[in-house]
């Protein structure tokens, strides 16, 4: 005599199972994108957004990349900012915390 509620148990712990790898796929999804300074800073971080923060400067002569608060290593494509700890930034990004190089 089969048990209904063991094989519900069995059926579920199998779903379970088939999710893994795509729960450990996510996750290295998210370590490939974080770069040697962190995981990339989303437009929509809440920080970003409130300093108008663009991964594409619109502003003639300003970006990331020559903004006083970056410590990127010229020539890379994104670097650390003072404003957002853990995370990087795309040096051709901006926002409206922008003070020039000293
Ligand atoms: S403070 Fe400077 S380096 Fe940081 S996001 Fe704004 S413009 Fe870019």
């Amino acid at each position: 005599m089969k048990n209904k509620k063991t094989d519900q148990t069995r059926r579920s712990f199998l779903k379970g199972m088939a999710a893994i790898p795509l729960v450990t796929f996510a996750g290295y999804q998210t370590a490939a994108q974080a770069g040697a300074h962190g995981i990339m800073l989303s437009v929509d971080d809440p920080t970003a957004k409130a300093l108008g923060y663009v991964e594409t400067s619109a502003v003639a002569g300003k970006n990331c990349a020559n903004c006083n608060l970056y410590t990127g290593t010229e020539g890379e494509t994104s670097g650390p900012c003072a404003i957002f700890p853990g995370k990087a930034v795309t040096a051709a990004g901006y926002c409206n915390s922008w003070i020039p190089k000293m």
